[in-house]
């Protein structure tokens, strides 16, 4: 049996800030120490999970390191059965190995809650620009968007470590069943509660077992198609550079809206809108 570890950081413990999450290289938020602590959480979260998967019986496991540059994690710290996804601009983007044969489930691990909600630590979803998405109504974040990808493939997402917010976005939105841990409580959009770093690791590792233990009783995700999609922008310049696209409908000043046959256009279509809504502000 194969797992697939999706690995975020803002939902890491001890992470609350901006500068924890932010690469050095882009030089913007200059983070230094404070990044390289934050991967190595990251990277012992994400091995946590694995050894769960592991005792639960997985046999092989694929880690997806999925945040910005998506070169966070540190190999060398990980268990040495695991595979790992390395680098941006994947095919399936975040839960890159989803598609691979006799993938029995996807963990979500280092999660954080979607755009716009309140004391949900770092909530945002997918990019700083992105307000709101709507999937036939329903808001949907990023742990929605990747569960919905690899139930396009029959994988059920069974797994969700992050704030307390997050999870439970994720057992209302995608399933009670989804197994959460939360390793902080959020205070505000840039201060937490944190559990110790390798409390939050225990937890991870047992939640992760439970999960994969039960993964055989959990339906990969979905929602009915053909599926509209609504999809709000911070600027109402965004939204004129997708409306443009074929297919794509003007609704409001900020938001366009799509029709999706099936998870694998919705979401192919979502990253490119908002590629093409990458503009410049300032005339
Ligand atoms: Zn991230």
């Amino acid at each position: 049996m194969n797992v697939v570890i999706s690995v975020d950081m803002e939902g890491v413990c001890g992470v609350s800030s901006w500068v924890q999450v932010s690469p050095p290289e882009f030089g913007g938020l200059v983070s230094g120490s404070e990044y390289e602590r934050a991967r190595i959480q990251m990277t012992r979260e994400a091995n946590a999970a694995a050894l769960g998967a592991f005792a639960a019986g997985a046999t092989g496991v694929l880690i997806a390191d999925s945040h910005d540059t998506m070169r966070n994690l540190i190999p060398e710290l990980l268990d040495e059965r695991v595979r790992y996804v390395s680098g941006h601009d994947r095919p399936l983007s975040m839960v890159q190995g989803v598609q691979e044969a006799d993938v029995a489930a996807l963990l979500l691990v280092g999660y954080h809650a979607r755009a716009g909600t309140q004391r949900a630590p770092l909530a945002h979803t997918w990019n700083g620009f992105v307000r709101d998405v709507r999937i036939g109504g329903l808001p949907a974040g990023e742990p929605y968007l990747n569960a919905l990808l690899a139930g396009h493939y029959g994988v059920p997402t069974v797994f969700v470590s992050g704030d307390d917010i997050a999870v439970k976005q994720v057992q209302d939105d995608i399933g009670a069943e989804v197994v959460g841990v939360a390793v902080k409580e959020g205070l505000s959009m840039f201060s937490a509660v944190h559990l110790h770093p390798a409390e939050a690791c225990r937890q991870i590792q047992a939640g992760a077992e439970a999960a994969v233990h039960g993964a055989a009783n959990v339906k990969p995700f979905s929602v009915p198609f053909p599926a509209q999609v609504q999809l709000s922008f911070d600027h109402q310049a965004r939204a004129d550079q997708a409306a443009r696209v074929p297919g794509v409908t003007r609704v409001d000043a900020v938001t366009v809206g799509y029709a999706s046959p099936d998870a694998f256009h919705l979401f192919q279509m979502f990253r490119m809108l908002c590629k093409v809504a990458e503009v410049r502000l300032n005339g």
